[in-house]
């Protein structure tokens, strides 16, 4: 069984301690790998392969960290991780809260202490959203990670979840383009739970921001593909470890080329909505 799995964990941590980043007690607490690591589970370009197996459950998770973002076994929804709690939103836009066993094959999370804090006022497109963070990532460092929490009015929001896959699996993008799921939200009270990567991440993970919404209630969510903020609070966690856990014996994860190049599958994948994939079948139907 693939909980009998070991896996293989590769701590690499970043022992650059800028000031600015110590000033939670000393940097010697600042760099437990446990607590300031982005832990992270297989590769955004497996995923995009189409490895939907899960090879750590929810529970395992968890002791990783109690914020973050990912997908479940099957890319059965997409997941939410807030105060500890791991959240599911599935295919219908609802959110259910997985058993432990629950299995994962992508995820990210850390232990969330945020160090920096930012007002959003008529923030009105994702672009724009995403231009006011860089600005608080290049003040304190472009080449860490990011976890941040964006709580308040969300004036117009779009997300997505998609329907659970079975084997075989299609790379992502396509099972994507087929069966996606999207939810229009206005005024709508919530969070946002996103991760920033480094730019030196574009081979593990995709570089800069992905985020993922759940509404205030604790009803709601997906994958957010569209958004303007009415008026929210930011606050971000600059992490500088990092931990990559892979499946130890899994012979399709084992005989994926990951040195393909999955960029334009993964943008599509991240950022495309049902009006765009139907846009790009008619485009082919043409050639
Ligand atoms: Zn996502």
């Amino acid at each position: 069984m693939k909980q009998k799995m070991r896996l293989f964990a590769m701590l690499v941590c970043v022992t650059v301690c800028l000031g600015s980043f110590c000033h939670v007690g000393s940097c010697e607490e600042s760099l437990l790998p446990d607590r300031e690591s982005v832990y992270q589970v297989a590769l955004l370009q497996s995923l995009a392969q189409g490895h939907f197996d899960g090879i750590i459950t929810v529970g395992e998770l968890k002791a990783h960290g109690d914020t973050g973002i990912g997908t479940f076994e099957g890319v059965n929804g997409e997941m939410i991780v807030l105060d500890g709690v791991v959240y599911q939103a599935i295919y219908d836009g609802s959110i259910v809260i997985p058993p432990d066993s629950e299995t994962i094959p992508f995820s990210n999370v850390t232990f969330f202490e945020p160090d920096l804090q930012v007002r959003l006022t008529d923030v009105p497109d994702m672009a724009a959203l995403q231009e006011e963070l860089n600005r608080i990532v290049l003040e304190n460092g472009a080449n860490l990670f990011y976890m941040v929490r964006i709580t308040g009015v969300f004036s117009s929001l779009k997300v997505r979840s998609e329907y659970k896959q079975e084997k075989p699996y299609r790379e992502l993008d396509v099972a994507l383009a087929a069966d996606q799921t999207e939810f229009d939200y206005e005024n709508e009270r919530g969070t946002m739970v996103g991760l920033y990567c480094p730019k030196f991440m574009g081979g593990l993970n995709s570089i800069g921001w992905h985020f993922h919404f759940i509404t205030e209630d604790l009803a709601r969510g997906g994958h957010v593909l569209q958004v303007s903020v009415s008026s929210a609070e930011a606050a971000l966690d600059p992490t500088p470890g990092f931990a990559l856990a892979l499946p130890e014996q899994d012979a399709d994860f084992q005989s994926m080329d990951l040195s393909r190049n999955m960029d334009e599958a993964i943008h599509r994948a991240e950022t495309a909505t049902s009006a765009d994939a139907a846009a790009e079948e008619m485009a082919d139907g043409e050639k």
